[in-house]
């Protein structure tokens, strides 16, 4: 059986942020394969996160924004950000970037391959596919929930789930000064739902029709809500554009408790590591916080210590909303309109990416109506 110090399961963007930190790292002597089914580059994603500063990965930035539109109880706004910027980077940028990389440095062996199961032998973390099996000291995995199906059910199972157009216009349509963060749809037939759109210039854009729910739609059924809000509000008929990509996700808004480990020495990544903001989907950046704490502790201890990806009182608030969007959802879209209209887009964003302070983070809560506080999760939250 083969044996490398590093195995990354799955080379998505945590699995490839880690490589990469590895790889700029002193770890980069250690011998390290990396696997995922496909290593072939695609465009399937748009990544966009906020920052304050320069962000990781600057050279790949493929948009940026300070101005964000948002309509409000149906009125449009464009709010200025001022400590942060919004950015925006495609996934085939950057698993072309980091995948070049890696295959020319030689302790990292890349391979093309299923993984079949990661299990523990009492001593090693070992990886089977249906040919190989290799073991390490340490695996991250982002290929395997785990969630085992028979007893860990989440309380509220609810989805981000969206379907977005990339666009090209026939006549300038978009202002490219600012992107739509977002613009409710006000009818609420699908539920808490609002389009987001990311205009690249002024002829072409990424739109998305994203809804919070737990039941997805037929696929016509976003792409309709896209082409009427085209038409609606850019007058836009089917030949004044053509659609260059479609991009389709579904991230699970989670609400069980936080796993860190798959099994001894298998340490889950990313979305199924619970890195997910659950109110928001938003993951790209914490991600990185995730794989830059891995990368220290090998450093500096050379064993992991993995922490929560929040702390408890942000994970209150999260788990209050979801309550709130399963259970009610007309009171949550009242919550994120409320949000919107009273904070600075800068205080949405500080609470949204936890940086906030419980002083900052009384002032969203006496914006918003007041909702019921479960005291179920607050007991299962705040216990150590
Ligand atoms: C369309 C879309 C847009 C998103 N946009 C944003 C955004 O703007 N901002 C943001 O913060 N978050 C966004 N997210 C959420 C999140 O950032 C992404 O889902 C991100 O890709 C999660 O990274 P990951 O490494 O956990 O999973 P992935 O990137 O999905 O990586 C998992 C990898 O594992 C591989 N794999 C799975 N099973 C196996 C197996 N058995 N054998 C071998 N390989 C396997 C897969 O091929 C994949 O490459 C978006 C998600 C989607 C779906």
């Amino acid at each position: 059986m083969q044996q490398f110090d590093y195995i990354i399961a799955g080379a998505g963007a945590s699995g490839l942020s880690l490589a990469w930190k590895m790889l700029h790292s002193p770890l980069s002597e250690k011998k390290i394969l990396v696997l995922d089914q496909s290593l072939t580059p695609t465009n399937d994603k748009t990544w966009c996160f906020w920052d304050t500063a320069d962000p990781l990965f600057a050279d790949l930035i493929y948009q940026k924004w300070t101005q964000a539109e948002v309509s409000i109880f149906g009125k449009r706004s464009t709010k200025h950000l001022n400590d942060y910027t919004y950015y925006c980077l495609r996934s085939g940028d950057f698993y072309n970037h980091i995948l070049s990389s890696l295959e020319d440095h030689p302790n990292f062996n890349l391979l093309e391959t299923t993984v079949k199961e990661l299990s523990f032998d009492g001593h090693n973390p070992i990886l089977k596919t249906e040919t190989n099996s290799f073991k390490a000291d340490y695996i991250f995995q982002s290929c395997f929930t785990p969630w085992d199906k028979t007893e860990d059910h989440p309380r509220h199972p609810l989805l981000q789930h969206f379907l977005g157009w990339e666009i090209t216009t026939s006549k300038p349509v978009f202002d490219d000064s600012f992107f739509t963060l977002m613009d409710f749809d006000q009818t609420f037939e699908d539920g808490i739902a609002f389009m987001y759109l990311l205009p690249w210039s002024r002829t072409s854009a990424l739109i998305e029709y994203t809804i919070f729910s737990d039941t997805l739609l037929d696929k016509k059924q976003y792409e309709e809500k896209i082409s009427i809000y085209l038409n609606n509000r850019y007058n836009l008929k089917p030949i004044d554009y053509s659609i260059e990509r479609k991009e389709f996700g579904k991230i699970p808004m989670e609400d069980r408790p936080h796993k860190p480990w798959y099994k001894p020495g298998i340490l889950n990544l990313g979305t199924i590591g619970g890195v997910t903001k659950p109110s928001t989907g938003y993951t790209f950046k914490r991600i990185q916080k995730q794989t830059d704490a891995i990368v220290e502790d090998l450093l500096s201890k050379g064993t992991l210590e993995p922490q929560p990806p929040s702390k408890k009182r942000f994970k209150a608030y999260d788990l209050w909303l979801l309550q709130i969007i399963d259970q009610h959802p007309k009171d949550a879209f009242r919550i994120f309109n409320h949000l919107l209209k009273n904070n600075s887009l800068d205080d949405v964003f500080r609470f949204l990416a936890e940086e906030s302070s419980i002083r900052d983070d009384l002032k969203i809560m006496n914006s918003v109506p007041v909702c019921p506080f479960p005291e179920s999760y607050l007991e299962d939250s705040w216990t150590p």
